[in-house]
């Protein structure tokens, strides 16, 4: 019988390390981020607000000072949304469609207004959960970056948009 050598223990017992409490440690610290996010408080510490005036994005928080001037959201809470809205309220929609007998502008106030209402309610923390998750992303990637001995580079998604910008304007042929 071959008897596993010291770099096979070496190699289990660190992909062990990063599994057990470790990994679970890491793993329930990126959950209390996106949780923090999700109530609308600063990922780093939880104590200060991540947004101000329903979805305007604070540039620091008022607590630790993190900056989340960088973190760029675009289309996604909108999109998380409409997602979470459509498949609360579809089978409301089916259920009263095939038990009840409503009239129709009963209907179309009672849909309208709880999508309105649901949309309005999730909105802001839609867009929390996603700032979290942007930062969550970039605190990693500047981990490993570090971790590797690299210049921690990770381009913001504002600097992307400029670059694909300039870059059409260059690319954008001259009319004859
Ligand atoms: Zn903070």
């Amino acid at each position: 019988m071959v008897r596993p050598g010291k770099a096979w223990r070496k190699a289990t017992m660190s992909s062990n390390s990063d599994t057990g409490s470790g990994g679970r440690g890491l793993r329930s610290d990126r959950l209390s981020v996106l949780a923090r996010g999700l109530l609308g408080h600063c990922p780093q510490c939880g104590q200060g607000r991540l947004l101000r005036r329903y979805l305007k994005v604070n540039p620091n928080c008022s607590h630790c000072g993190e900056g989340f001037a960088h973190l760029n959201a675009d289309d996604m809470p909108p999109w998380l949304t409409i997602l979470i809205v459509g498949h609360l309220l579809a089978p409301e929609v089916w259920y009263v469609q095939r038990n009840f007998d409503l009239p129709v502008w009963v209907e179309q106030v009672l849909w309208v207004s709880l999508a309105l209402i649901l949309t309005l309610t999730l909105l802001p923390r839609s867009k929390g959960f996603v700032l979290a998750l942007l930062w969550v992303l970039q605190r990693d990637a500047k981990e490993k970056a570090v971790l590797a001995g690299q210049p921690p580079v990770v381009p913001s998604p504002d600097e992307s948009i400029l670059d694909q910008v300039s870059d059409a304007r260059v690319e954008k042929p001259s009319a004859p």
